[in-house]
């Protein structure tokens, strides 16, 4: 059964879509079979790997709301053993939907209805949640195994990881007993920079073991190769930051084989 990691913080900015392409293309660049599932409107992720949502007919929100066969819906990327559920901005409206429909099935548990149809195809599916908190974070925190919570080394981190941490404690008493926090990620690290170096020392001092020793460092790659399409393993492959995501996936496939 594949691991299911969603990537979330409320906080907008903070590095989501970036880590979840590429993390996602390392770990498939590691010979891993990886789906990269994108549940933002914005459909970042999508694009970040070359789909443009405008041209789909299938992609999450009617595997969600129409019951199209997710099968269907998923779609290669440029790297073979990476696959993507793409979204479009129809998803935005799908809290609306829900509300209004009437579900058999506890609504927040869907997205893990759909999920566990596919899930035995994957070494890993990664979630690429929107800056929110959301129907779709819960439903993404619902459905996943782990989460991980990229923490961009600036003003107001502190607060956004207060609040997704008590989203975190709310899934786990109500959908998802057995959510764990696979890691807190520091993002866009400038260690030449004061603040940078506090909140790492301050993220590591609260979350200790629970913090990746791999920090992202700011690396414009990363953000030329979202504008491309591409994921950053194969636009730049020996850039800091496709060596800090390479870092990344093998400290996630450490934690797999430490606990087995
Ligand atoms: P949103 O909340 O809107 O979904 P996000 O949390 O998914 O945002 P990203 O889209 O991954 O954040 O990153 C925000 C911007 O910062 C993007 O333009 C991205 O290319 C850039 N970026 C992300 N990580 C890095 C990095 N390590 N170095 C340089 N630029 C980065
Ligand atoms: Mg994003």
């Amino acid at each position: 059964m594949g691991k299911i990691i969603a990537i979330a913080n409320q906080k907008g900015g903070v590095g989501k879509t970036t880590t979840s392409i590429s993390l996602a293309s390392a770990l498939a660049h590691l010979g891993k079979k990886v789906l990269l599932v994108d549940l933002d409107p914005q459909a970042n992720a999508s694009r970040g790997v070359g789909v443009e949502a405008a041209t789909l007919k299938n992609s999450i929100y009617e595997v969600l709301i129409l019951n199209a066969d997710i099968q269907k819906a998923i779609r290669y990327t440029p790297m073979k053993s990476m696959s993507i559920l793409p979204a479009t901005l129809q998803l935005a409206t799908i809290e609306a939907e829900l509300t209004h429909a009437q579900f058999n099935e506890e609504p927040y548990l869907l997205l893990k209805e759909k999920l566990a149809m596919v899930e035995h195809k994957y070494d890993y599916i990664f979630i690429d949640c929107p800056p929110s908190l959301g129907w779709l974070c819960v439903a993404a925190l619902s459905a996943c195994d782990a989460v991980i919570v990229p923490v961009q080394c600036e003003y107001f981190a502190m607060e956004a990881v207060a609040q997704i941490l008590a989203t975190i404690r709310h899934v786990k008493q109500t959908t998802n007993p057995n959510l764990t926090i696979e890691g807190f990620l520091l993002t866009m690290y400038d260690p030449r920079t004061r603040l940078a170096t506090e909140i790492s020392s301050e993220v590591r001092g609260l979350f200790k073991e629970n913090t990746f020793l791999t920090q992202i460092p700011r690396n414009i790659s990363l953000a030329e190769a979202s504008a491309k399409g591409m994921p950053i393993s194969l636009y730049r492959p020996s850039s800091s930051g496709a060596e800090a995501y390479l870092a990344l996936a093998k400290e996630v496939i450490d934690h797999e084989q430490r606990r087995s």
